[in-house]
């Protein structure tokens, strides 16, 4: 006879319990009901050009509206090696090396899941984008923060070191960077690359906004000596396209790293929607250099309409140089926490942001901070500006 082993009552799996409520989305929730204007989630209130719109409907008349290859539908992992060869000199093997997600979101998670075991430590530097602590925790791995030190947020090779232990096993970093508006530059990665290759170290690089920036240069990780073979390159359409609802993203692996990836997101979700997979690969190879030129002055517009708004009413930022966020200091314009002050801001100014806290593992670290996203429309912007002013005007009583 055997004795029932102890069971535990439904209810919320354990690694679940440190989680809480995307910040991000709750606040695009506080907007909707104070009518706020939304600069809180970064997701453009713009269209989606033409091209892509065509070739997704197009692609669903055709047909294409079954599974798609797991990995991602051939020409898209095709565009894919033209798109790393011609950006970046980076050469790549569609069938090998590529595997295409839902989202970039979709992609973290499942190299995590299928590179790193549980007890592993997972270096992540903070202030973070909000996904790669939980990814991590999903791991039954521990995320470990490197403190990126405000205004500069500049990466301290020394800090960095100091944080490896035996069971560290990855390193993420995403530039352009959400939330500082960071293009972490040659000197930076040349020093994570060593790193790195020093500690037999993975990378795991989030390079959603590689196409939005304002200075500098993006420099894939992969690109640098000896980490091609230890760097998994994650981006994906949302940004780049303004498609983010459609959910397409890619990752770029070394083959052995990629076997593993794609049984995992293979299990998670079978593939990503299979026509808007062709229109982005339409998309890829369409889209001359122009595109780009353009999608990042339209940016740099809009950025600094948003920076100067901010200025005038009386927070401390800096411009970003890439990305389409800026974090902005409250502390010379109230006493409120920043979550506080982020729902005042919805509810009484019509403008909402999201509280600096959530991208930090202290959130003491991000207590006089707001975050502002400017993937909006200019008028938008000029919008929220104007409402803004109200602080300057309170300021001066
Ligand atoms: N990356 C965007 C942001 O930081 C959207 C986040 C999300 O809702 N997935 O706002």
């Amino acid at each position: 006879m055997t004795t029932p082993s102890p069971r535990r009552s439904p209810g919320p799996a354990r690694r679940t319990h440190s989680f809480t409520e995307s910040v991000i989305r709750e606040m695009t929730r506080v907007a909707r009901e104070h009518d706020a204007i939304n600069l809180a989630q970064g997701f453009p209130d713009f269209p989606t050009p033409e091209l892509l719109k065509d070739a997704a409907c197009r692609a669903i008349r055709d047909d294409v509206n079954q599974y798609a290859v797991t990995w991602g539908a051939p020409a898209l992992r095709l565009a894919l090696e033209e798109k790393y060869a011609a950006f970046y000199g980076m050469a790549i093997e569609g069938d090998r090396e590529v595997t295409v997600t839902c989202g970039a979101t979709e992609a973290m998670a499942a190299v995590l899941l299928a590179l790193v075991d549980p007890g592993d430590e997972v270096i992540v530097p903070e202030p973070f984008y909000e996904n790669y602590g939980p990814d991590a925790i999903l791991c039954d791995a521990t995320p470990v923060h490197l403190t990126l030190e405000p205004p500069a947020f500049r990466l301290d090779p020394d800090r960095l070191e100091a944080l490896i232990t035996p069971r560290t096993r990855a390193i993420i970093l995403n530039t352009p960077n959400n939330p500082t508006g960071r293009v972490f530059d040659r000197e930076e990665l040349e020093a994570v690359a060593r790193i790195c290759r020093t500690h037999d170290l993975l990378a795991v690089t989030d390079e959603i906004y590689e196409h939005i920036l304002y200075r500098g240069e993006h420099i894939p990780l992969a690109t640098l000596d000896g980490m091609r073979e230890r760097t998994v390159t994650v981006s994906g359409a949302s940004k780049t396209f303004s498609v983010t609802g459609w959910r397409v993203g890619t990752i770029v692996a070394p083959e052995p790293f990629t076997s593993a990836i794609r049984k995992v997101h293979d299990f998670l979700t079978v593939g990503a929607p299979a026509p808007l997979q062709e229109a982005v690969a339409s998309a890829m190879t369409g889209f001359g250099a122009d595109y780009y030129d353009e999608l990042r002055e339209s940016y740099r517009e809009r950025g600094e309409v948003l920076y100067e708004a901010l200025i005038q009413a009386g927070f401390g930022c800096e411009r970003p140089e890439g990305a389409y966020y800026i974090m902005a200091d409250i502390s010379g314009l109230t006493d409120m926490s920043d979550a506080d002050f982020s729902q005042w801001l919805a509810r009484e100014v019509g403008v909402a942001p999201v509280p600096g806290s959530s991208f930090f593992s202290d959130p003491a670290d991000g207590r006089h901070l707001v975050r502002f996203a400017f993937c909006k429309r200019v008028e938008t912007l000029r919008e929220a500006g104007e409402r803004l002013r109200v602080l300057a005007t309170a300021g001066r009583d």
